[in-house]
């Protein structure tokens, strides 16, 4: 994905107030990361371990949501919903966003079942195994990044949309 910026990311918040958006904790290490393998920006408050955030470019414009981590919803076994890797150990938990503008203040919100660490992207590049690759590594990493690009923008386009 194309690098953000503090300031970017600040303004791209869709789902909550401007006073939220200017108290959230932004990741510390925005400047190392390697944007090359990442397809979304996610992190969870450093201040808030119930609040996170998730930014991506969406129509060329960074869109931003505020996630807040559904109570006791943490899972070992089950399958993030955005990467859908079966191989990854982290934890899935599921995540509630309120829905941008009228629809959220009337408390519409949408849910959704992803990585609690939002290592999607690095699973989705992880090497496949023999049995998922058959003779095309290379391939099924490029399926599985483009599933991922398409399913998490569709979520955050949906809270977006209100
Ligand atoms: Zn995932």
């Amino acid at each position: 994905m194309r690098p953000l910026t503090d300031p970017q990311i600040r303004a791209s918040f869709v789902n909550c107030s401007r006073r939220d958006a200017a108290q959230a904790t932004l990741p510390a290490d925005l400047a190392g990361r390697d944007w090359d393998r990442l397809d979304y920006l996610g992190w969870t408050d450093a201040r808030n371990p119930r609040r996170a955030y998730v930014v991506t470019w969406l129509d060329d414009r960074p869109t931003g949501i505020v996630l807040r981590a559904s109570d006791g919803a943490t899972k070992r076994n089950a399958v993030c919903v955005w990467c859908e890797d079966v191989i990854a150990t982290n934890e899935v938990a599921l995540f509630v966003a309120k829905r941008a503008g009228a629809a959220g203040r009337n408390g519409d919100t949408v849910g959704t079942l992803i990585c609690a660490d939002f290592a999607c992207s690095a699973n989705a590049r992880r090497r496949p195994t023999i049995v998922e690759a058959g003779d095309d590594a290379a391939a099924v990493v490029a399926r599985r990044v483009a599933g991922l690009q398409d399913r998490h923008a569709r979520f955050v386009a949906s809270v977006a949309r209100g």
